[in-house]
């Protein structure tokens, strides 16, 4: 028999980068799914006054940097402590810095790789064991159409995505039999902080306007808009319930076609 149920109520969740974003925006859809959440990230009040809003109560704020791995595991020993077991782990967490190639430091190119490709492995790490133990779980990055294709610009971010992809795939096969899921959600350009950034980055380095600016990074998807955060948010919703229980190893494009 298949399981069908899609309520989340009881399951304990752990968001990373939740503060703002698509992270905050999983973290209201998961919430309103009766999802008890542990949302972690850099800045304590932030998550704060999100957990403030979210319906349900009793969710845990959890102080961590997802690129260190002592950090990483102190977090997700005060998620256990607070909310028990980890059920579902969405890897939100990431930095999108631009550079040219050969103004690409190793400084830059170490910070991509540890934040949005370490910190998906320490995190899996951490979350794993308690899916195992229950025979069932949930691991969803969020990698980006930066995992999928190229982008200039932004080498260090798009190798760090397209890593979190290939290990998306291999643990995927690992946990096959045991009742987890592993799967990426990768957005297109999404209207968030990060595209802000890019955008005043656009700006300040050609003189084009703010609107031009936006204008080239929604040209770039087929349906010619920015992505919502709700979007991506509904994607996690869905790998999250029972019935995608038979996808795995995924890289699900939110991006209106860009991707295909
Ligand atoms: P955002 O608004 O800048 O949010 C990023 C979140 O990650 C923030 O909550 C930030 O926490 C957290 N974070 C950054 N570095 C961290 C670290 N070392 N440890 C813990 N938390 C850290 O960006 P977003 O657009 O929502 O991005 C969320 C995810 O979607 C990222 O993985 C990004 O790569 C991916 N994505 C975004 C787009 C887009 O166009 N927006 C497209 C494709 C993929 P603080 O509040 O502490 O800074």
């Amino acid at each position: 028999m298949t399981e069908t149920n899609n309520s989340l109520q009881g399951r304990h969740v752990v968001v990373t980068g939740a503060a703002r974003g698509i992270g905050a925006a999983i973290a209201r859809s998961l919430a309103s799914q009766g999802a008890s959440l542990s949302l972690m990230g850099r800045r304590r009040d932030a998550l704060q006054q999100l957990a403030g809003t979210l319906p349900g109560s009793g969710h845990a704020v959890v102080v961590a940097d997802v690129a260190d791995a002592e950090s990483v595991n102190a977090a997700f020993a005060q998620a256990r402590a607070a909310l028990g077991p980890v059920a579902i782990l969405v890897n939100n967490a990431g930095q999108a810095e631009s550079a040219p190639f050969h103004k690409t430091s190793l400084q830059l190119w170490q910070q991509m790789l540890a934040v949005n490709l370490t910190g998906t492995f320490l995190c899996a790490q951490a979350a794993l064991p308690d899916m195992l133990q229950a025979k069932w779980g949930r691991i969803i990055n969020i990698a980006s159409t930066a995992g999928q294709k190229g982008y200039p610009y932004v080498s260090g971010y798009v190798a760090a995505k397209h890593g979190v992809v290939g290990l998306t795939r291999s643990l995927a096969l690992e946990v096959a039999r045991k009742g987890v899921t592993v799967n990426a959600v990768c957005p297109g350009y999404t209207e968030t902080d990060i595209l802000r950034e890019s955008i005043a980055n656009v700006v300040a380095k050609t003189g084009r306007s703010q609107d031009e600016a936006m204008a080239e990074f929604a040209a770039g998807n087929p349906q010619g808009r920015i992505v919502q955060p709700e979007e991506v948010a509904d994607a996690v919703r869905w790998l999250c319930g029972a019935a995608a229980g038979s996808i795995n190893g995924q890289s699900i494009s939110v991006s209106g076609g860009e991707v295909m």
